[in-house]
């Protein structure tokens, strides 16, 4: 039915119909292998965003949309009411692959983080003994971890919360990568939990200084506070290891899952946690109607396995390096800063004749390569983590050429 439609056509279509809640780059996808994807007419392009980094394993990876169609053509959804039997297979498998006694299954990042908030306000009354209704939860300035009311109520970005209160109460908010901040917070005998992101990815790939996460997790410790990380963006493999934490050998009480976890296929998120922490949710306290459905447990399961099979982490960690390095090398006084780890990466535009990163998109565009503006000055750029090292290296020729041409 698309075949007659253009891309100009189809960017009307969404205009006129859909709600204005994003400001796509003017390019309408149709295909994607690999790190590429490819436009309604035709033209090939390289994707350096992967969806949020949730196609880390590349577009249509043939093992993950084998286990998708041989369960959907199955089965698709029980609901929870029953027992199915995909369900407690995947259960074993992540939570050895990640190394917890449980999960608790959702469908997006945002499911996730609320069903962290939830964990520990209830693990904060029933194990710490904070009293009723008292339990507060540090989190970082910059954060992103979706779109829920609540969520929103946890942000410090106006577009985030602005116009959307009254909010839920419970938050304290401190800087990102400032451990006085938190010693400080931690002084609170109603903290229950300290939920962070080991990279901000959403703020602009804010790395933290080196030891950050492990002194906080540190000071969580010495006063039973729950560290929650939410590796939605950072996790499976992304930043170079399996998990961001990982780099500081930090093992989160609280564990938050998304986007890869499907390999970008299907929704599917998680919470994993030991028995002392999930376990005092009791049936019928918490749950989602596709949470755990089968075709989800097939396709996790799949994704999981490619990251494994491919090393897709050292292949970040390796191929990141290069990207850095490269990116660096850049002769233009546009670029202000490189950061990131792996292959999550961003660097700092500073506007130029009255050029800004979105015109710098814009030509990486039309130069065939795929990446989006965060905060006005920031390009992220995200490949999925199967890219070969010549295809990033062509990559990084037109991010050269493209940021050069405006002098
Ligand atoms: N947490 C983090 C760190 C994220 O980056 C995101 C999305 O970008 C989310 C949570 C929300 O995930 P979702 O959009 O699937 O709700």
């Amino acid at each position: 039915m698309n075949k007659s439609l253009s891309s100009t056509d189809l960017m009307a279509l969404e205009d006129k119909y859909g709600a204005h809640n994003y400001h796509p780059l003017p390019v309408v996808l149709a295909r994607g292998e690999g790190a590429l994807v490819w436009d309604v007419e035709g033209k090939q392009y390289y994707d350096f965003l992967s969806a949020y980094s949730a196609v880390n394993q590349g577009h249509c990876h043939p093992k993950i949309i084998g286990a998708l169609t041989e369960q959907a053509n199955k089965m698709t959804l029980t609901s929870r009411a029953f027992f199915n039997d995909s369900l407690g297979v995947y259960e074993k498998y992540i939570t050895e692959y990640f190394g917890y006694d449980k999960v608790l299954p959702m469908n997006t990042g945002a499911e996730a983080d609320e069903t962290a908030l939830k964990l520990c306000r209830r693990w904060a009354y029933d194990k710490k003994g904070i009293p009723e209704n008292q339990a507060k939860i540090i989190v970082c300035e910059g954060n992103f971890h979706g779109r829920t009311i609540t969520i929103v109520s946890m942000s410090t970005d106006p577009d985030s919360f602005g116009g959307f209160g009254p909010f839920t109460p419970g938050f304290i908010k401190i800087p990102y990568n400032d451990l006085n901040a938190l010693a400080e917070a931690l002084k609170d005998p109603n903290i229950a939990g300290f939920l962070v992101e080991p990279i901000q990815g959403e703020a602009g790939v804010f790395v933290p200084d080196e030891g950050y996460l492990s002194k906080a997790y540190q000071m969580c410790k010495e006063k039973n506070v729950l560290f929650m990380a939410d590796e939605v963006q950072t996790g499976i493999g992304r930043t170079g290891k399996l998990l961001a934490c990982d780099h500081e050998n930090v093992r989160p009480d609280v564990l938050i899952l998304g986007k890869a976890l499907s390999g970008g296929v299907y929704p599917v998120s998680a919470v994993l946690a030991d028995d002392d922490i999930m376990m005092v949710i009791k049936p019928g306290e918490h749950g989602s109607t596709f949470g755990g459905n089968p075709v989800a447990a097939r396709v996790a399961m799949a994704a999981l396995q490619v990251v494994k099979d491919e090393n897709l982490a050292e292949r970040a960690e390796t191929l990141g390096k290069i990207f850095r390095e490269e990116m660096s090398a850049i002769q233009s006084d546009m670029i202000t800063l490189v950061r990131g780890k792996g292959l999550l990466n961003a660097i700092i535009i500073k506007p130029k004749n009255g050029k800004e990163a979105w015109d710098v998109c814009v030509t990486m565009k039309e130069n065939g390569l795929l990446a989006k503006p965060t905060h006005g000055d920031i390009i992220r750029f995200a490949p999925p983590l199967i890219i070969t090292e010549e295809q990033l290296r062509e990559a990084i020729e037109i991010i050269k050429k493209s940021i050069l041409s405006f002098g």
